[in-house]
């Protein structure tokens, strides 16, 4: 058997063409829409940029595959080309999938809007207490559906039992890692059926492309892949290009943003003006024991509770220099939002209050950017808030 090369190694050479091309170090853009084929090739042989098949294709298939311990892999032309794409795939009219209880925005609109249209029922469990799944298996049910890392609380499930419970109850088990990435975590290999990103995020890295990926055992990428074949959702070349490029240094920077999260999050829980840090590496985090136990790393995500209000925020948040106030997450820049404006701001503020989204609750996904510059770019920004929070709690002691 083939030696499996280490993360750093196979994010580099895995998948790549052999012979290279006219020697090109660097996998070239196979801009061609169409690849000449046999005559009496089926549909699903002929080359063709819908059917996700160039070199370019391939290549990425291979190294995400690779990425993931995965038999085959498969990219999309976004995060949600390949969850619905996935989901669509298993699920049918009259069937039921178990949900977890807080999944990214546009998988829960999908859940919510589009899935019950098809047929599809839909019943939601909290991933920390393994002991409420049983009762909510249905004669009916096909798949069970997590995310690694839940956005914005950064919550961490207990997702070797869900992906046993899955196994036990012989349902599908999907897992979107986004926020994980493959550096710190490898679903497949908690044995899960199914390892789905956001591309867009770490694997690419670079906030430039918008991309989806997924890895898994043959014959059910095989099957989503023909699905994707059909619904169209396929990656352009050039995306595929920039994809491949991103992934070769996905060690390196997800390296990099796991350790200077950790920093920022040590001092941002130690500032006056920061209520509470959500971060897995901290040891007051729900999750910390469990994080430690399944997680490499701890990741590039947190978010911070402020002790100021949204407007008095999002006002300071004018004044950063180094980072940006912008949605999405996982790139090379240090991105800061607001959760109850941006990511959630479709939700009830009951439905935040519940959830545990407050008004004073702000997002960041930690760059790689020095983490020094990163804090004296927050520092004043939490100083303000501070100042302007004080006196009135020196009125009201
Ligand atoms: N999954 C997670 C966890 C996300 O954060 C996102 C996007 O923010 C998606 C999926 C959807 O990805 P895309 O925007 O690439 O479609």
């Amino acid at each position: 058997m083939k030696k499996q090369r280490e993360l750093p190694t196979a994010a580099i050479h895995a998948g790549e063409i052999r012979p290279r091309i006219a020697g090109a170090v660097s996998l070239p853009i196979f801009q061609s829409a169409t690849f000449e084929s046999t005559p009496g090739s089926g549909y699903h042989d002929l080359g063709y940029i819908r059917l996700n098949n160039t070199p370019n294709h391939d290549a990425l298939h291979a190294k995400i595959a690779a990425l993931e311990g995965g038999e085959a892999g498969l990219v999309a032309a976004s995060g949600m080309a390949a969850i619905t794409t996935s989901l669509l795939t298993v699920l049918g009219s009259g069937d039921h999938l178990l949900a977890q209880d807080s999944l990214y925005g546009g998988t829960q609109d999908f859940l919510t809007e589009d899935l019950p249209q098809l047929g599809v029922e839909v019943t939601y469990f909290d991933a920390s207490r393994p002991e409420s799944w049983a009762e909510l298996v249905q004669p009916n049910t096909r798949v069970v559906y997590a995310e690694a890392i839940t956005n914005p609380l950064v919550r961490v499930g207990d997702l070797a039992a869900l992906a046993r419970f899955a196994r036990q109850h012989s349902l599908v088990s999907m897992i979107d890692s986004t926020f994980a990435s493959p550096v710190n975590l490898l679903p497949l290999k908690l044995g899960f059926d199914l390892v789905l990103h956001s591309a867009t995020k770490y694997l690419n890295g670079h906030s430039d492309i918008v991309a989806g990926a997924l890895a898994g055992n043959a014959p059910l990428v095989e099957k989503i892949q023909r699905k994707l074949n059909h619904l169209g959702g396929c990656l352009d070349p050039h995306a595929c290009f920039l994809l491949h490029r991103g992934i070769k240094t996905l060690t390196l920077r997800v390296g990099q943003q796991n350790r200077s999260a950790l920093e920022l999050a040590q001092r941002l829980e130690a500032h006056p003006a920061v209520a509470r840090v959500h971060y897995p590496g901290l040891p007051d985090h729900p999750d910390h024991a469990r994080a430690r136990e399944l997680l490499e790393g701890f990741g590039g995500m947190m978010s911070v509770e402020l002790r100021a209000s949204g407007d008095e925020i999002d006002q300071q948040l004018r004044g950063l220099e180094v980072m940006s106030f912008a949605p999405s997450l996982g790139g090379v820049e240090t991105l800061i939002t607001r959760p109850a404006q941006t990511s959630h701001a479709g939700m009830t503020e009951a439905q935040r209050r519940a959830a545990g989204i407050s008004d004073s609750l702000v997002r960041i996904s930690v760059g790689c950017e020095a983490v020094d510059d990163l804090w004296a770019d927050l520092k004043p920004r939490l100083d303000a808030l501070n100042a302007a929070v004080l006196p009135e709690q020196e009125l009201t002691a």
